[in-house]
């Protein structure tokens, strides 16, 4: 079967055929038809199977088949509207709309929280057709009525068994709340629970099924474990773990970017080629440290969340959270990293005691226990007892996180707290993620560079938990930790 075979519109075809693309994946067949058809859709596929285009096209040729329709203010209404669990795979999708969208007179744009409110108002009242977004922000928008969501026609739900992971069926019930009764429904997951088939009796009616081969049938998910490991080893278990397990393509994470640095440092000491990518660095040496990773020249590569979210790479056969991130959601957006596409991916936490407050929050958010598996010979001391977490002037973990004053922070020296919550100071996300029209310059890879350029950071705790002293002076955004409760607002992740 060719593209041409599906009836789409001319310059549907012509758009796809300048991607190179002549065969449609076996759920671009069985979609666009049935997308085309008018009906409701419940397929079962995952990521690089080809599903974007799978339901983008046929969308496409309806809406332009239909021409523009005008709001109650007379802009052009929003007739589809695409949800999706992460910012990244909003702006990927909406990339595709615009990739394939390109020789027709559709507008569309991508929404999601931890930018400006104000540029995405000022593109919707320019008027959009398609709109792509993130649950959360979709909600704030439609909280102050600056997004009008009467005149939708075809509303996708797109990964749905990643939103349902990530505790968003509360903000997707708001939605379907708003939306019109009538209209076309398509429902994409990669594993259909019995919650997921609960959403879809309330989404669909009388939907076509779909479910097309996974391309590694073997693993199911993303394997995630937890290793316990006392405080001060965390960095020997992990070139433990490389050198035994003979890992190659590890991107771990770390808290702040001088624990990067550090860790980068000990990996090629002990014989591990690895790199620290953050806004440090100049963008010709990330973009070469990113290249010769995808090679698999470079074995480790070490970010921070916010210089990882610059970088294009998934499917990563291993994930490390060397530091379990203080932000819940941080975490599903670290090992959304491994195991897609069905891919062997492992999700390694090293955590220690310190960070049993942020497991029991994240095994919360994902309503699922992750497996301790001790490693022998790097299992905690007996009696470790849990202490706050200094991060330059903050603590956080045991005792809630606080901001001190200018006298130096040490370990345990919570007496100076002024009470203030970490999130507070920063006044939101760096300045470089506010890109016009909401289009995320985190996606075109500069964000890391951008948020985080120029100055060398002052003082600051260690990446790898132990106490520095702080030297004083102005906290770098990258390495201002954030108050938990503020990222649901910034990724447009679930409220709580
Ligand atoms: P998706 O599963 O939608 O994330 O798509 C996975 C990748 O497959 C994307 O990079 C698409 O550009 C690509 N792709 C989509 N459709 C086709 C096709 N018919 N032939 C070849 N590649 C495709």
């Amino acid at each position: 079967m060719q593209f041409t075979d599906l009836g789409l519109a001319e310059p549907l075809l012509r758009a796809v055929r300048e991607q190179g693309y002549d065969t449609p994946t076996p759920i671009q067949q069985q979609a666009i038809p049935a997308v085309l058809a008018g009906g409701d859709l419940m397929a079962g596929a995952q990521t690089g199977t080809g599903k974007t285009a799978g339901f983008t096209l046929p969308m496409l040729h309806r809406l332009a088949a239909a021409g523009p329709k005008r709001d109650a203010r007379g802009r052009i209404a929003i007739r589809a509207l695409i949800l999706t669990p992460t910012r990244e795979l909003a702006a990927q999708v909406e990339e595709s709309v615009r990739t394939y969208g390109k020789y027709l007179p559709l507008k569309s744009m991508v929404m999601f929280g931890g930018v400006g409110m104000q540029p995405q108002i000022d593109r919707l009242r320019q008027g959009v057709d398609i709109l792509v977004a993130t649950p959360g922000r979709l909600l704030d928008h439609h909280g102050q009525r600056t997004l009008d969501l009467s005149q939708v026609e075809i509303f996708v739900l797109d990964e749905a068994d990643r939103m349902l992971d990530m505790g968003f069926i509360h903000d997707i019930k708001k939605v379907l709340a708003v939306l019109p009764a009538k209209k076309q429904s398509l429902l994409f997951s990669a594993t259909f629970s019995d919650e997921i088939k609960a959403l879809a009796d309330r989404l669909l009616n009388q939907p076509a099924l779909i479910e097309v081969a996974r391309r590694n049938s073997t693993v199911e998910a993303i394997v995630q474990k937890v290793h316990p490991v006392g405080r001060e080893r965390k960095k020997e278990l992990l070139a433990h773990l490389i050198k035994q397990g003979d890992w190659h393509q590890v991107l771990v994470f770390t808290r702040m970017k001088h624990g990067a640095n550090r860790l980068a440092e000990y990996l090629n000491e002990h014989g591990i080629s690895a790199m620290a990518i953050h806004g440090n660095k100049s963008q010709t040496a990330r973009t070469k440290a990113l290249a010769d990773f995808k090679r698999g020249e470079l074995q480790v590569l070490v970010a921070t969340d916010i210089a990882a979210r610059g970088i294009d790479i998934d499917q990563l056969p291993h994930v490390v959270n060397f530091e379990l991130p203080n932000v819940p959601e941080d975490y599903v957006h670290r090992i959304g990293r491994t195991g897609r596409a069905g891919a062997t991916g492992e999700a390694i936490s090293l955590a220690c005691v310190d960070e049993d407050i942020f497991l029991r929050d994240i095994e919360r958010l994902i309503k699922r226990s992750i497996p301790r598996e001790p490693v022998p010979g790097f299992e905690p001391p007996a009696g470790e007892k849990a202490e706050p977490i200094v991060l330059g002037r903050m603590t956080i973990g045991v005792g809630g996180t606080r901001r001190h004053g200018n006298a130096p922070a040490g370990r345990g020296g919570g007496g100076g707290s002024q009470g203030r919550s970490a999130g507070h100071g920063g006044g939101g996300r760096p300045a470089a993620q506010g890109g016009g029209g909401g289009r995320p310059a985190a996606h075109h890879g500069g964000a890391g560079g951008g948020a985080n350029g120029g100055r060398s950071a002052s003082g600051g705790g260690s990446g790898d938990g132990r106490p520095r002293p702080a030297q004083g002076g102005p906290q770098r955004h990258d390495d201002r930790p954030r108050a938990r409760g503020q990222a649901a607002r910034r990724d447009g992740g679930p409220r709580r």
